[in-house]
């Protein structure tokens, strides 16, 4: 099923999608859009946006989130091909809290080389919590979407 044809005439990559600004498009089918970062963390960083303007990864329906990812495994195919990078790192600020700027989901392809000194997502400043086993349990059941 089409993405319904929603757009946020305040949204730069609604913009984008519209061709009403430029971008470095590196992949469009009817539902996706992938696009180079105008500010790159590596070469070949590219973003991938579905058409519609959907704020986060879980305002996606079953149907756009199938689009959306099978454009995530096209563009980084052909990002590492492209760059000769042996790894990515696929990321998606899901959220101003988590850092995202741009409020229309996208989601990061960044191409890694050994020695390029940012490491895994990992090694981001994180203030990890201690939990407890009983909290990781209620967590699981809480998260799982099996009975
Ligand atoms: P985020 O912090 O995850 O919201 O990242 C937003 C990303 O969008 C940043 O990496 C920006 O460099 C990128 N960006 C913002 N405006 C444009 C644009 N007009 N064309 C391409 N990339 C953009």
């Amino acid at each position: 099923m089409a993405a319904a044809p929603t757009s946020d005439p305040a949204c730069v990559f609604c913009k984008i999608v519209a061709r009403q600004i430029p971008a470095r498009i590196v992949h469009e089918d009817e539902e996706t859009l992938a696009f180079l970062d105008v500010h790159p963390l590596a070469e070949g960083h590219a973003l991938v946006v579905p058409k519609a303007h959907r704020a986060r990864l879980e305002d996606l329906n079953e149907d756009e989130a199938r689009a959306f990812f099978a454009t995530v495994v096209k563009v980084n195919r052909r990002s590492r091909k492209a760059t000769g990078a042996p790894a990515t790192t696929l990321a998606v600020n899901n959220g101003p809290e988590a850092g995202q700027e741009v409020p229309h989901l996208h989601l990061h392809v960044v191409p890694r080389v050994k020695g390029d000194g940012a490491g895994a997502i990992h090694a981001l400043r994180w203030p990890r919590p201690t939990l407890a086993p009983a909290r990781m349990d209620e967590l699981t059941k809480e998260i799982r979407l099996l009975p």
